[in-house]
This record gives C-alpha cells, sequence and structure tokens, in this order.
C-alpha cells in the first residue's frame, strides 16, 4: 500500500479517505450504472475502471447495475454486449449484477411513501403545461393546480395510475419541492410517468415508470452504494438526488459525485452519431475497428492494459477538456512493444530475385521474435531464391538520402543476407515488375561478419512459404483538418478512414494466427487478427496503430 500523502490523490479519493476518517460510512461500494441502449465506448470504460479502481484501491465493492428504468430503447443485445466489455476490461463485479427494474416495487413504495408524507402529488397537466409552469432560469415556477390535492386523493390516483386507468401522458406523479427553487431540477420534478410499454425485463407487469432523476439514488441506496460517480451534467441534479435519499430515509445515504466526461479531439463517442454510423451501413456494425465502442477497440486489438493506461494517464478533472487520440495510440504501442512477436509482413509486394542463389533451395535462419524481449524466443523464417519485397523499398532513381534498394546499392535483407541490386524489369505502363539482386553468402546474419556495412535493412517474404492475406488500414473516421461536422450538420467523414489491401503476403507462421491475437509487422506498425472476417488459416488483419508517433508524453511535473 501507497503511504498516504507521497501520492497526490484524485478530488474522488480525497472526499474517500474523509468520509471513511469521519466515519460516514466504514467501506466503500462505486457502480457502474449503464444505459443498455447502446454499445459502451471509450468514455464508459474510463467510468468503469474508476469506479472499480476505486472499489480495489480501497477493499471495496464494485457493482454493475443496468439501469433500465426507461423501457423504449432498451435491448438485450446491448445487455449482452456490456456485460462482454465490462468483463473484457477486468472490472471484476463478483456477484453483483443488477438490473434497476428489480427494484420497481420498493421504487414504487417510496413513491407511496412520499405521499403519505405530503411530498408528493399527482399532476394533470399535460407535459407541455408542466414545462410552461416550470419557469425559467431568471423566472420563478408556478404551482400546479392540482398540487394540493389530499393525501388520500394522491394515494387513489396513484394506484390507479399503477394500474392503468389512465392514458399515456394524461397524468404524472410530482415531488412537491419548490416552485421557486433557483435550480429548475427542484421545481416539482416529475418523478412517475404513465407508459403502456413492455419491458424487457418485467414484460407488462407496470404501466408506469420512474423518472431517472427519482429511480437513480433509490437504486444507489438499495445497494448500499457509498459513492454515486456520474458525469459533470448532473451536477444540478444532486441536491434533488440529496433530497429523494433524505425523504425516503435511507439510514446511509449514498454520495453523488461528479467528474468530467472523456471526449477524443475528432472522434465520435456518442451513442447518438455512433448509432447513425452503424444505422446508415457507414461502418461495419457497432465494433467497426473505427469506432473507440470497446467492442470495437478490442477488434482493432486494443487490450484492457492499453486502456487501462490511457485512462490513468487522462486522470480525473472536474474540468470539462478533450484528449488526443494519438495517446490510446501511444498506450497500445508501449503495451504491446515487449509483449508482440516482429514478424515479417509485405504488404504491397514486388518480386526480389537472387540470381546467384540456388534454385528450389530453401533455408531455414533463426530469427528472434523480439529484439528487445529476448524472452519471447526464436522462430524459422524460410528463405529463398524468389522473394518479395515492400515496393517503396526499391527505387530506380532514388532521391539523397534513400538507403534502401536502387540499382548497384547494397542493403541487408533483415536477419538474412546482404543482397545488391543488378537489374530490374518494368512493364509498359511503367510498374517495376521484378528486382534482380545477388547475394553476399559470407554476409549472413549472426555470422560475425564486419567485412563492410550497408545502411539499409528492408524486410521480405520467401515467394514459395508466404501466405496471402488481407490486411485493412483505419484513419480516422472524422476528417480532422475540417473538423467534425458539415455546415448542414452531417458528419464531416474522411473518405480514406479504410484502406483494404488484398495482395499481401506474410510470412508463413502467422496462418496460424488466431482471432485478436497481435503482432508488430515490422517497420510497419501493430496489426490484429480480425475477429469477424478471418477464416481457420486465412487469417485478415486490422492495422491497431502505426509505428511512429508525434505524439510526446507531457513531462512530469516537479
Ligand atoms: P452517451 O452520452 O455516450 O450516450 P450515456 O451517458 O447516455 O452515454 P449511460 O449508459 O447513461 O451512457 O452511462 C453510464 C455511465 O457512464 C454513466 O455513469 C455516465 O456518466 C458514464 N459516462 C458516459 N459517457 C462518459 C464519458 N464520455 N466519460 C466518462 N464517463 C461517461
Ligand atoms: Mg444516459
Amino acid at each position: 500500500m501507497e503511504e498516504k500523502g507521497t501520492v497526490s490523490r484524485n478530488f474522488i479519493e480525497q472526499i474517500i479517505d474523509k468520509d471513511l476518517e469521519e466515519g460516514k460510512y466504514e467501506t466503500i461500494c462505486t457502480r457502474f450504472p449503464p444505459e443498455p441502449n447502446g454499445y459502451l465506448h471509450i468514455g464508459h470504460a474510463k467510468s468503469i475502471l474508476l469506479n472499480y479502481g476505486l472499489a480495489k484501491k480501497y477493499g471495496g465493492k464494485f457493482n454493475l447495475r443496468f439501469d433500465d428504468t426507461n423501457p423504449t430503447k432498451e435491448k438485450t443485445e446491448f445487455v449482452d454486449s456490456i456485460l462482454a466489455d465490462v468483463k473484457w476490461l477486468g472490472a471484476d463485479f463478483e456477484d453483483r449484477l443488477y438490473f434497476a427494474s428489480n427494484y420497481f416495487e420498493q421504487m414504487y413504495e417510496a413513491a407511496v411513501l412520499l405521499i403519505k408524507k405530503g411530498k408528493a402529488f399527482v399532476c394533470d397537466l399535460t407535459a407541455d403545461e408542466i414545462r410552461e409552469y416550470r419557469g425559467t432560469l431568471t423566472e420563478p415556477g408556478k404551482e400546479s393546480p392540482y398540487r394540493n390535492r389530499s393525501v388520500e386523493e394522491n394515494l387513489e390516483l396513484f394506484e390507479n395510475m399503477k394500474n392503468g386507468m389512465y392514458e399515456d401522458g394524461t397524468k404524472v406523479l410530482r415531488a412537491k419541492i419548490d416552485m421557486a427553487s433557483p435550480n429548475i431540477n427542484m421545481r416539482d420534478p416529475v418523478i412517475y410517468r404513465v407508459a403502456h410499454m413492455t419491458h424487457h425485463n418485467t414484460g407488462d407487469k407496470w404501466c408506469i415508470y420512474p423518472m431517472y432523476d427519482f429511480a437513480h439514488p433509490i437504486e444507489d441506496a438499495i445497494e448500499g452504494v457509498t459513492h454515486s460517480i456520474c458525469t459533470l451534467e448532473f451536477e444540478d441534479h444532486r441536491p434533488l438526488y440529496d433530497w429523494v435519499v433524505r425523504e425516503v430515509g435511507y439510514e446511509h445515504p449514498p454520495k453523488q459525485i461528479e467528474f468530467a466526461k472523456l471526449y477524443l479531439t475528432n472522434v465520435v463517442t456518442g451513442k447518438r452519431y455512433i448509432k447513425k454510423l452503424v444505422e446508415q451501413g457507414i461502418v461495419d456494425g457497432w465494433d467497426d475497428p473505427r469506432l473507440v465502442t470497446i467492442a470495437a477497440l478490442k477488434r482493432r486489438g486494443f487490450t484492457p492494459e492499453s486502456i487501462q493506461m490511457f485512462v490513468d494517464l487522462c486522470g480525473i478533472s472536474k474540468s470539462q477538456s478533450s484528449v488526443d487520440y494519438a495517446m490510446l495510440e501511444y498506450c497500445i504501442r508501449e503495451d504491446l512493444k515487449l509483449k508482440r512477436p516482429r514478424m515479417m509482413a509485405v504488404l504491397d509486394p514486388v518480386k526480389l530475385i537472387i540470381d546467384n542463389y540456388p534454385n528450389d533451395q530453401i533455408e531455414y535462419l533463426d530469427v528472434e521474435m523480439n529484439l528487445e524481449n529476448p524472452e519471447l524466443g526464436m522462430r524459422k523464417v524460410p528463405f529463398g531464391r524468389e522473394l518479395y519485397i515492400d515496393r517503396e523499398d526499391f527505387m530506380e532513381n532514388p532521391p539523397k538520402k534513400y538507403f534502401r534498394l536502387f540499382p548497384g546499392n547494397e542493403v541487408r535483407l533483415m536477419g538474412a543476407y546482404f543482397v545488391k541490386c543488378v537489374s530490374f524489369e518494368k512493364d509498359e505502363t511503367g510498374k517495376v515488375t521484378e528486382i534482380h539482386c545477388t547475394y553476399d553468402p559470407e554476409t549472413k546474419c549472426g555470422s560475425g561478419f564486419t567485412g563492410r556495412k550497408v545502411k539499409g535493412t528492408i524486410h521480405w517474404v520467401a515467394a514459395k512459404t508466404a501466405i496471402h492475406a488481407q490486411v485493412r488500414l483505419y484513419e480516422n473516421i472524422i476528417d480532422e483538418e475540417k473538423g467534425v461536422y458539415n455546415e448542414d450538420g452531417s458528419l464531416n467523414l474522411n473518405p480514406n478512414s479504410l484502406t483494404v489491401l488484398n495482395d499481401c503476403l506474410l510470412e508463413p507462421a502467422l496462418a496460424e494466427a488466431k482471432a485478436y491475437d497481435s503482432f508488430q509487422f515490422v517497420r510497419q506498425g501493430y496489426f490484429c487478427v480480425d475477429a469477424k472476417d478471418s477464416k481457420e488459416g486465412a487469417p485478415v488483419f486490422n492495422r491497431i496503430v502505426s509505428l511512429k508517433s508525434s505524439f510526446k508524453l507531457p513531462k512530469a511535473e516537479g
């Protein structure tokens, strides 16, 4: 355990420290309360890891609770995906998986209690009238003409609401607080509405449903949540949260704490927008690797560790800001750098023939899996007379400082031999079709040859043994230069967000790669086997991230 005071604590930890010191709570309990109306995204990951991390740090508990009080949009597909995402991130909720809809009975009883205390009333105003009566930021609201109904009448009407005697929208239950409150949320907020809808969990049992501001504090209190952490837009709702837990009379009232949402620069995170991209078929589902849903990040090849690192680097704050996507890329590079093998893959192949190498000979070279991490061991890479190299590693007329292959120049073939370009052939369009080289057997990698040096090292695969694969390269789905939206409000999509390369040639060992396996392709970046489109023995690779970045970690302070 860290010594208290030696590490600076974020403001939420400071609040928890104080609460524990003062004996307000004996131990802590946090929760993640997703509404199952979409897939989770990187912002939710921050909330999950924050809540789970706090529980772990303080030896407390972390609950997963589906906030499924609103029957319109919820879908089992979303429940399943959220469960998978939370588990994948490693946020262990043990046996504490809850559904807010299981508390409908208790919420109903809490509402009845408020009516009995004279703190809630049934109101017949229409939604528009309620809005009119509510007032504005500068003007107080007007009391509803139904505000002074007797307790008995309210009890009877509320029971009738429950029993399905009224049409949707004709009656609501409202908290009786203060129509003159400077906080609009406190102006007799609606806490129950009539909605004849089928709920995914409770079916047709209920035709009244609680509003979020009433339901959420009750859910927290029932579960013994101590610190209910949410995002800043709920700050103005906190007085109502406190009012509900106080008036319903919970012995150990939970406490709401707000922090700033995570935003990524030029990256779409809102469910609404992602949904649009999915529904319009612009992306290949909620887990399209260009998105930043957790499912997409997983499919792209991000690891839970890299997301934890990212969330830690972002920190927790009270002020809204936006983080560069490059920081997320930095984290996955850091995570994979030593963990993954570095393989050879030729994405845009051109044939290279070694004229003085024996025909039909295949030689198995010993190559290190990862030069920076000997623990990963060695592998055998087949080498032969006919190879493929990347087209950009050869130039007929190279500019200055081009150290790769060109007529007359000698380079090292990674892990193999020096080769010197003696000639090349072009087709009628001027495209290079074949490069001819000679090799020097003395220069074999690992032989200790010191006779001369070359400036360039290029990667290759042997033509006979290479496997064919599709490789996909991604760019940001939003055009960074021009901003997120067009003038007409539509999303400003980057036409180059997906590049599909169908003729890539890879080391044969990669044929065995399984879904979600990831590798460095030397000089190209990190790549991950696509879980949706790969076939047995025919993997499809998604580029997670290129190798180079302009991103620099901000210097630590002090
Ligand atoms: P969205 O705005 O993307 O539709 P939401 O807030 O409606 O998301 P919920 O399912 O209601 O999604 O959110 C579950 C939890 O995740 C809430 O506690 C919410 O505050 C938190 N959360 C949502 N978006 C972010 C974000 N960008 N950064 C941090 N936490 C977030
Ligand atoms: Mg929400």
